[in-house]
């Protein structure tokens, strides 16, 4: 992580300087090395970078640097997907700003009484720290004023849109000035963060501090194996191989559906995703696989090709593709973002030719050939880590993500980060809430009502 580049070479107040000595930061991380002399300058930054890179401190002190902690108006908001990571980025600001006098921060997240937040804002604060839907929730009311605002960071902005967030930022912009610095960042790069970006940015300065990374390294196996024991033998694999997030590849519909059903018989939670299904199936197919409360996706090429889900730890090929560079496109579907992934290929026998010109294609590849292990693993590796809870109300009701995480923590509820994504649709909305917490979800979600009215809840399986 050190560079051995100084806060000290930095063009930052004395105030933020001395104060950084006394708390024991002297060497920049790679991420404030390469962000803060273009924030100091005023530039927009995009920066791809994750939690534990020092990115908070990164932005925490751009934004500080250029305080007037004399004017008691509103200067820099923060906007993050979680009241966890809000409580943790204000203090962390809180930290850096020791040597400033009187520095007011304030989180405003959803999920907490309302009140106690509105006596808060009696004055400005200088800095607000909080979640896309209440803080909309408070322009709204005018009890939060940006007119002002200097600085608007997006911190996590890919888990702001795994959550749902998007139409909330969106409304967010209007309520800001648009002569003010924006700050993203990011821990991947889709294209939708692109987008978001090119929406809120001006000619940012990017910064990529994930590009040392090894490059994609994926482990590639291929068994041999029989028409007749061909299910049995996927299973052993997912089983010795498979993580939590597992992509099958069929060659045909058929085959994608009977695979989902053997698997689902071995108590597998599999789902399919072919030319079949109607818009809402494949939607929920396509939320339950990305949300991680299902392990294993299976899939003909065709159907894969708009699936945008990242950390994928194997793809398996229950036949092989009838062209070569349809295996290369598959087995690139793991070990994304430098991390090792691992590709396993069932051979049957009259697809050794079609191996032998994968082979050929690849001729660094070494694919290691093997028979199929019998997984001793005291875990189970494919169980997935989350629920999908449908809820029968979305869009159309007026709802918002910030609602639905406000019901389900709501009075000692389900804690903030046991929530993963919520997906919201006109009539209805899914939401993943890690396994061990879904009864304490459904129990808050039938003794409350979201909005002022009363919603089903069911889970997905
Ligand atoms: P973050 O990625 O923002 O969650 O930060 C990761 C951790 O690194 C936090 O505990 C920070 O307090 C710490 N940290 C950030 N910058 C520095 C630095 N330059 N020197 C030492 N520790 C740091």
């Amino acid at each position: 992580m050190s560079n051995s580049i100084k806060f000290s070479s930095l063009d930052l107040q004395p105030t933020l300087l001395s104060n950084l000595v006394d708390i024991g930061y002297e060497e920049m991380t790679l991420v404030q090395a390469e962000t803060l002399p273009q924030m100091i300058g005023g530039s927009d930054v995009l920066a791809r970078a994750k939690t534990g890179s020092g990115k908070t401190a990164a932005f925490g002190l751009g934004l500080l640097n250029k305080l007037d902690a004399t004017s008691f108006r509103t200067q820099a908001l923060v906007l993050c997907p979680t009241r966890e990571l809000a409580d943790q980025i204000a203090k962390e600001i809180r930290r850096l700003a020791r040597g400033i006098l009187n520095v007011k921060i304030l989180t405003l997240c959803g999920g907490v009484p309302l009140r106690p937040q509105l006596a808060s804002l009696q004055h400005s604060p200088h800095i607000i720290v909080g979640t896309p839907g209440r803080v909309l929730k408070h322009l709204g009311k005018e009890t939060v004023k940006l007119a002002d605002l200097e600085t608007l960071v997006l911190d996590e902005a890919d888990r702001m849109l795994d959550m749902g967030f998007a139409e909330e930022l969106d409304a967010i912009l209007k309520f800001v000035p648009k002569d003010r610095q924006t700050l993203l960042f990011s821990a991947t790069y889709a294209e939708s963060i692109a987008a978001v970006s090119k929406r809120v940015q001006r000619s940012p300065v990017k910064v990529d501090v994930t590009d040392d990374e090894q490059p994609a390294q994926i482990m590639q196996f291929w068994c041999s194996v029989t028409r007749e024991n061909r299910n049995t033998d996927l299973v052993r694999a997912l089983r010795a191989w498979g993580g939590e997030l597992n992509l099958v590849f069929c060659n045909t519909k058929v085959d994608c559906a009977e695979v989902a059903n053997y698997l689902r018989s071995q108590n597998i939670v599999a789902v399919a995703l072919h030319g079949d299904l109607d818009q809402s199936e494949r939607t929920e197919v396509l939320v339950r696989f990305a949300n991680r409360s299902a392990s294993v996706l299976i899939a003909t090429d065709v159907a894969a090709r708009g699936l945008d889900v990242k950390d994928l730890d194997a793809v398996f090929n229950y036949e092989l593709p009838k062209q070569a560079e349809i295996y290369v496109h598959r087995i690139g579907r793991t070990a994304r973002a430098g991390k090792q992934g691992v590709a396993v290929s069932l051979v049957g026998p009259r697809e050794e030719r079609r191996w032998q010109e994968i082979d050929e294609l690849l001729p660094d590849a070494n694919p290691t050939k093997c028979g199929i292990p019998d997984a001793k693993r005291s875990a189970d590796p494919l169980s997935p880590s989350m629920t999908t809870i449908q809820i029968s109300g979305g869009r159309k009701n007026k709802l918002r993500p910030g609602d639905l995480l406000g019901v389900l923590t709501a009075d000692g509820g389900v804690p903030g980060d046991s929530v993963g994504s919520i997906d919201l649709f006109d009539t209805y909305s899914y939401v993943a809430v890690r396994n061990a917490q879904t009864p304490k979800a459904l129990r808050q979600l039938a003794k409350r009502p979201i909005k002022g009215r009363m919603y089903r809840a069911l889970v997905r399986k």
